[in-house]
């Protein structure tokens, strides 16, 4: 990794740089973080000639060799100095909350706007909806490309940034031009390496456009889930959120094995922001206020709850899952009283 003293390096300097490393067989890929760009060493980084000519620039404020299998998401890498910031919060300044239906119904979009509206006021500050769905049975329903447009009009009516899930790069593209501002990579592609390189290139530099990076169901050691974020992050993107939501197998009546408690064992090792999905997690509405708190005192920077303004009239996970908006709110003020206490010095 190469760390320059200004907080970018010039064009030239680039040139240079890239010269050097192409020489040795290796790439540059510029990773942009809040406070400045690092520029990792794609290939093998370790000829000792290379590094040496590399610090030998006097632009170059050191190379930095840290010894993990996931240099950019260590806790230790020069992007542990900046901060998400989405929907005005700050992530690990205040408690984050994401908010809203499992599932966007295209043929009942009034639901999606009042929900919209009704997690805004209980205090969530992203909407989140599925547009399009990853079912277990192929003849469930897959969600719409038409709900991008409900999405985004409930986003413009409440002012809330929109989340909402890919699972192909054709949604990637579609998602960022419609401008959803966190790109949901769900369970059961958290571990599609192809995808998450499409994501980490198609967001790229930019810093107004993040990921909430899914455990997957079969995710074992804790390393597996910070390598699928090092992917997202070696291909260009390092705005990453990450969110555990429950593995398998599951105890006897929750839909998931919940894993909230993994949290500062996330902490200890990366510099991710964690948001906790209790929904998936439990798998019942009865059960999620708990599985939030929980998630909160464990040490988590934020929850992704589905909610709905009447579950039972919603699809996909929400008639099980999803808090009403009263439920919401409850439990987002209990979670802040929460928060301010474990924050308290
Ligand atoms: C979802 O958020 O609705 C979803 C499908 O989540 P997961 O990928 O965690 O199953
Ligand atoms: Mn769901």
């Amino acid at each position: 990794m190469i760390l320059p003293k200004n907080p970018r390096l010039t064009p030239e300097q680039l040139t240079e740089v890239t010269a050097i490393v192409t020489e040795f067989g290796c790439k540059i890929q510029p990773i942009i973080g809040a406070v400045r760009t690092i520029y990792a060493i794609v290939g093998d980084e370790r000829d000792e000639l290379m590094i040496n000519r590399l610090e030998g620039l006097d632009y170059v404020d050191r190379i930095d060799r840290i010894q993990s299998p996931f240099k950019l998401m260590d806790l230790r890498s020069d992007l542990a100095n900046g901060r998400l910031t989405i929907g005005g919060v700050t992530l690990g300044r205040e408690l984050f909350v994401i908010a809203g239906q499992c599932t966007i119904d295209p043929k009942n979009p009034n639901y999606f706007y009042e929900t919209a509206q009704a997690v805004k006021e209980a205090g969530a500050h992203v909407i989140r909806g599925g547009v399009w769905k990853p079912r277990t049975n192929p003849y469930a329903f897959q969600g719409d490309t038409k709900s991008l447009d409900i999405l985004m009009e409930a986003s413009r009516r409440t002012g809330l940034p929109a989340d909402t899930e890919v699972m192909e790069e054709e949604h990637i593209r579609l998602a960022l031009d419609a401008g959803v501002t966190l790109l949901q990579i769900g369970a059961r592609n958290a571990l599609n390496y192809s995808l998450l390189r499409a994501v980490g290139r198609a967001i790229g530099n930019r810093a107004d456009r993040a990921v909430l990076l899914k455990r997957s169901i079969h995710m074992g050691p804790i390393s597996e889930f910070i390598s699928a974020a090092e992917y997202i992050a070696a291909f260009g993107n390092p705005n990453i959120i990450l969110c555990p939501r429950g593995t398998s197998p599951a105890p006897d009546g929750y839909r998931n094995h919940p894993d909230e408690s993994i949290t500062p064992l996330l902490k200890e090792k990366t510099w991710a922001a964690v948001v906790v999905d209790p929904s998936h997690s439990v798998g019942k509405a009865a059960y999620v206020p708990a599985c939030a708190l929980a998630a909160v005192a464990y040490g988590a920077d934020g929850l992704c709850i589905e909610t709905h303004v009447s579950p039972s009239h919603g699809i996909g996970d929400d008639p099980k899952q999803a808090l009403t908006p009263e439920v919401l709110a409850k439990t987002i003020r209990q979670a802040k009283q929460l928060w301010a206490l474990r924050h308290a010095s």
